[in-house]
């Protein structure tokens, strides 16, 4: 049945701001304009509210959304010895990988999000198990999600430079986590389980990042994304320490060895991408591949600044991420949105600042490119993935302001109404498709059993406390070009 949603101030980033009707039919947009009508339609009465597309999260990882809170003041690589890899870890179960995504999914679309690019991380022991209940979540809730296969086969302490430091010599040894056979077999199973299964959800590969994997792992994980025709999420110098990392092991331009391993294309998003150099940028717009911002996560690991106004007049796709909840909390993308416009002002003469239609833009625009999909405009063709937003509570002032009253001061709380793939997933703020307090009431157990974990885990990073506070204060004196902290 088609609905119409009739006289909102329909914003996005191409057309004027004016008042308008939206007919959906089926999971599409039809029609924009005055006075549309359909016979049989369900009504939504937007009169006096904002109806604009769904925001897109490109990226995060459903599996630390009961972590939020882990850590404070920790930098990256300390970070992720504690909250994903060390000690005795957060083994996820199917069921608890559900819930964990559920949470994220409930936090996301009453905030106005509907589309999600998850590179999602389950345990060799039970992949396919996880990937399925991960994907589950997201049909469930009915939420567009692009989930990624997140695998490495190579030990964290292989993607950091020890050879900078004293470290003790069993962590310089190379231990393989999983065979690359064995990763590409259930990776591929799960390309063809969903491929075709749901149409608002999308299966993809999201190997860690270049130095966590093999040459021959992801190469070959490069080969199967192209012959399947799916896409692929991974990580891209998300820390100060993976550039002389790359001067170790790619001969200095991580952009470049991706490039030569075919690595780069349309269908391929980068998260971070903070100490890209000036000379890789050209490399990035000419591929058309995509680099994913995740200012708020950045600041709290103190990773970097990503030259993201360098990217931008290179014309580079930029998308933006919430980065998963144990390094960026919240997965609400009106904080991400502000965030991206204001920190650059921080590093960048004013005649480079980003501004609050730059943040609506890549969220919008460069969500849709880095997803694959029709979103992010209120356009016919374009998929039914729609926020409507009430105002006169928090938001009251003249229609010009309402990009900068959206970015700089709207935090989730007007959203009222959300539809996703034509469907109705959040009505008067509440998401609709599921139990929320069942599943809330659930996500307390498990985050309580996760964080009796933790004395362990902690225990575990002390022992490793001296050493990744060595690399922090080497890594810290590299004389690295001003140019990777500004752009
Ligand atoms: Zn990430």
């Amino acid at each position: 049945m088609a609905i119409v949603i009739k006289g909102g101030y329909l914003l996005d980033a191409e057309r004027p701001f004016a008042v308008g009707d939206v007919v959906i039919e089926g999971d599409e947009i039809v029609e924009v304009g005055e006075s549309a009508e359909r016979a049989g339609a369900t009504i939504l009465d937007a009169r006096g509210k904002i109806v604009m597309p769904g925001l897109v999260n490109a990226h995060t990882h459903s599996n630390q959304a009961i972590e939020k809170g882990l850590c404070d003041r920790l930098p990256l690589d300390s970070w992720m010895i504690l909250a994903s890899y060390g000690g005795a870890g957060t083994r996820l179960e199917p069921r608890d990988l559900y819930i964990s995504a559920m949470l994220g999914a409930i936090e996301m679309l009453s905030t106005g999000t509907t589309s999600v690019i998850d590179c999602m991380r389950t345990d060799i022991a039970w992949f396919d198990e996880g990937m399925d209940a991960v994907m589950q979540a997201y049909s469930d809730i009915g939420m567009r999600a692009n989930v990624a296969a997140q695998f490495a086969d190579l030990d964290f302490f292989s993607s950091i430079p020890l050879s900078l430091i004293e470290a003790p010599a069993a962590l310089r040894e190379e231990r393989r986590r999983a065979s690359v056979g064995d990763i590409l077999t259930r990776a591929e199973n799960y390309i063809d389980r969903w491929s075709l299964k749901n149409p608002r959800l999308t299966p993809m590969l999201g190997p860690s990042s270049v130095a966590r994997c093999s040459r021959e792992l992801y190469s070959e994980t490069i080969r199967l994304v192209k012959h399947k025709k799916t896409r692929l999420q991974s990580h891209l110098l998300s820390a100060k320490s993976q550039v002389p990392v790359a001067e170790e092991l790619f001969g200095g331009s991580t952009v470049r060895y991706l490039e030569s391993l075919g690595a780069l294309g349309p269908w391929a998003s980068y998260a971070h991408g903070i100490w890209i150099a000036d000379d890789e940028i050209p490399v990035l717009a000419e591929s058309e591949s995509v680099i994913v911002h995740n200012p708020v996560s950045n600041q709290k690991l103190g990773a970097g600044i990503a030259p993201v106004p360098a990217l931008d007049r290179a014309h580079v796709n930029v998308a933006l991420g919430s980065d998963g909840a144990s390094s960026g909390d919240s997965q609400n993308m009106f904080e991400v949105m502000k965030s991206a416009a204001l920190l650059h002002r921080i590093a960048n003469p004013p005649e480079h600042w980003l501004g609050s239609a730059d943040s609506l833009r890549m969220c919008w625009h460069g969500g849709s490119v880095a997803m694959g999909a029709q979103i992010g405009r209120l356009s016919p063709g374009y998929k039914a993935d729609l926020t409507i937003l009430k105002t006169g509570e928090l938001m009251v002032g003249p229609k010009e302001q309402t990009m900068n009253a959206l970015v700089y001061s709207e935090v989730g709380r007007s959203v009222e109404t959300v539809i996703a793939g034509g469907q109705i997933v959040v009505d008067g703020g509440k998401v609709t498709t599921v139990d929320v307090g069942k599943i809330l009431e659930e996500a307390q157990d498990l985050t309580a059993r996760i964080w009796a974990g933790l004395p362990e885990r902690l225990q575990a990073f002390e022992k490793l406390r001296p050493v990744l506070e060595d690399l922090e204060r080497t890594v810290g004196r590299l004389p690295l070009a001003f140019n990777r902290l500004c752009g």
